[in-house]
């Protein structure tokens, strides 16, 4: 891809991670009649009595957005699943939200569908003003940068109901299986795990019991194991681990090059599905 080519297609650029800790070491694509690894152990926590909250994050202004949470009322695990980061990736907040009607059997769902509308609204990944959201956590309540409140409000929301995974779904443009060079821009069909011991394995986990069902070769994901080690640098929502503890983070990408929007889409659902399958909460 030229850099012309990049610099247009400016989705994918600086997804994950800050441009100089993201690049190098090798990428783990599990064979394809592996059997699923079994996820870590979640411990339970009690359950909240079943009831859904809807709410908004940031209300009153023109970024409020908003929060559902629906408590199933039986011990599980707690998920808070975001879309809508950047605005110019519809894929992942059109799949977010029909994430934001599903009912747990168990556990606590939470789904900020459309974190960042007013970049929605314009179809671009987010505005000098708005800030980045998937650059400026924790963030601040207090802050002159709307997405740094907006940070601030997540993560209240995630200490709140004792989350236990976020789940980020986002979409690059080129596949990450199909890259010519390292880099930001060629994040697609990927599920990277952030802060959390046990984020890579469910990364991993999550990609095997996907694939079985992913027909189509090409769309298939890649567990993404260079993702560096929390830092102090590292601001992204794979790093909101480093303040609430016992935190899991995972960050999925699909890539827009070659792929429908309803495709990809699809397979936001697909993966999103089976991963809350995969916790009994589905
Ligand atoms: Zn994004």
């Amino acid at each position: 891809m030229s850099v012309a080519a990049l610099l247009l297609g400016c989705r994918p650029h600086l997804e994950m991670v800050a441009p100089d800790s993201d690049s190098q070491s090798a990428v783990h694509v599990p064979p394809e009649d592996a059997t699923a690894p079994a996820e870590p152990a979640q411990p339970t926590v009690a359950a909240f009595p079943k009831g859904t909250v809807e709410r908004m994050l940031l209300p009153g202004t023109p970024w409020a957005t908003r929060l559902r949470v629906v408590h199933s009322g039986v011990p599980g695990p707690v998920v808070l699943v975001l879309g809508g980061v950047h605005g110019d990736e519809p894929g992942a907040w059109a799949a977010a939200d029909q994430v934001a009607t599903w009912m747990p059997t168990s556990g606590s769902l939470l789904v900020i569908p459309r974190a960042n509308v007013v970049a929605i609204a314009q179809n671009v990944r987010t505005t000098t003003e708005l800030g980045d959201l998937n650059r400026l956590y924790p963030g601040d309540p207090k802050s002159k940068s709307p997405m740094s409140r907006m940070a601030a409000a997540i993560v209240s929301a995630v200490r709140e109901f004792k989350v236990q995974v976020v789940y980020d779904m986002h979409e690059s443009w080129d596949f990450y299986a199909e890259r010519s060079q390292n880099g930001n821009a060629f994040l697609g069909q990927t599920v990277s795990g952030g802060t959390g011991e046990d984020a890579l394995l469910n990364a991993r986990a999550l990609v095997v019991r996907a694939n079985q069902r992913i027909t189509v070769k090409r769309d298939r994901m890649v567990a993404r194991s260079e993702v560096p080690a929390a830092s102090v640098k590292q601001t992204n929502s794979l790093g909101i681990g480093r303040f609430v503890d016992d935190l899991t983070c995972l960050l999925i990408e699909m890539g827009q090059d070659h792929q429908q929007e309803s495709r990809r889409t699809e397979l936001h659902v697909l993966v999103a599905r089976t991963f809350l399958e995969s916790r009994s909460m589905l």
